[in-house]
């Protein structure tokens, strides 16, 4: 079982190949604080989505360690690990039922109150509540209706009701019009405070935004730094 999390991650010496003989990641060594934000910037197949998806142990790694406060990830339960997580990837898992089914997800015990309260405060409540039948309308698999944009905010509120200590966040590329981009950016403002975020910016306003910047090329972190510092 992994212990209630802190939100420390540590990568150590950890290399990393899908297919035998390809190696993808080369020995990547870093350390991030509890309540720390990383922007993950770097050239297409760099190694971004790589890198996150083994801190929510998609893959195993081939050598070195992966800890969550001092614990190798591959040591306890996927459950006990990925229950204290919040991964939201670019394509945002939407199912079959209502909006308010969505961001309810496992956590069963939230009241309708609670699901407005978490809608509210990751500005996603706007455009749920212009839908005709609001938090009852229904979506269908995968989010026909919605938005890439919009289905991200239902995502921030879904992983802001679960309150998880760490986060995982692939931003949402297409276009996307103003007044999401705003609701964006001040949700992702909500989320990210006391939580370790690792967030595969796209949009400038996020790289600005969190502590570090790690700039992964071709398998390794090239620089990282406040974007005062690089
Ligand atoms: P992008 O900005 O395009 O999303 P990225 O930095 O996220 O790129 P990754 O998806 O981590 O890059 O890919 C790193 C490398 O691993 C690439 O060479 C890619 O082709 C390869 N790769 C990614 N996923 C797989 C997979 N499931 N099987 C085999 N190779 C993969
Ligand atoms: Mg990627």
């Amino acid at each position: 079982e992994m212990k209630k999390m802190v939100g420390e991650v540590t990568f150590d010496h950890v290399s990393f190949s899908y297919e035998k003989g390809k190696e993808i990641l080369h020995d990547v060594s870093f350390s991030v604080k509890p309540g720390e934000s990383i922007a993950l910037v770097g050239p297409t197949g760099a190694g971004k989505s790589t890198i996150v998806s083994l801190i929510s142990r998609f893959y195993n790694v081939d050598s070195g360690r992966i800890l969550i406060d001092g614990q190798d990830i591959s040591k306890v339960t996927l459950h006990s690990l990925r229950s204290q997580m919040g991964i939201m990837l670019q394509d945002s898992f939407i199912f079959s039922g209502t909006i308010g089914d969505n961001i309810r997800y496992g956590k069963l015990d939230a009241t309708e109150a609670d699901i407005r309260k978490a809608s509210r405060a990751v500005c996603a409540h706007d455009f749920i509540k212009v839908m005709p039948k609001g938090y009852n309308t229904e979506v269908k698999e995968r989010g026909a209706l919605l938005s890439q944009g919009q289905k991200q905010l239902l995502s921030f509120a879904r992983t802001l009701l679960a309150d998880p200590a760490i986060l995982v966040l692939d931003e949402a590329t297409s276009s996307i019009d103003v007044q999401t981009e705003k609701a964006l950016q001040r949700g992702l403002d909500t989320m990210l405070e006391g939580r370790t975020s690792f967030i595969i910016a796209h949009r400038l306003s996020t790289v600005t935004k969190c502590d570090k910047i790690m700039y992964i090329d071709n398998g390794g972190i090239t620089e990282c730094g406040s974007h005062d510092e690089l």
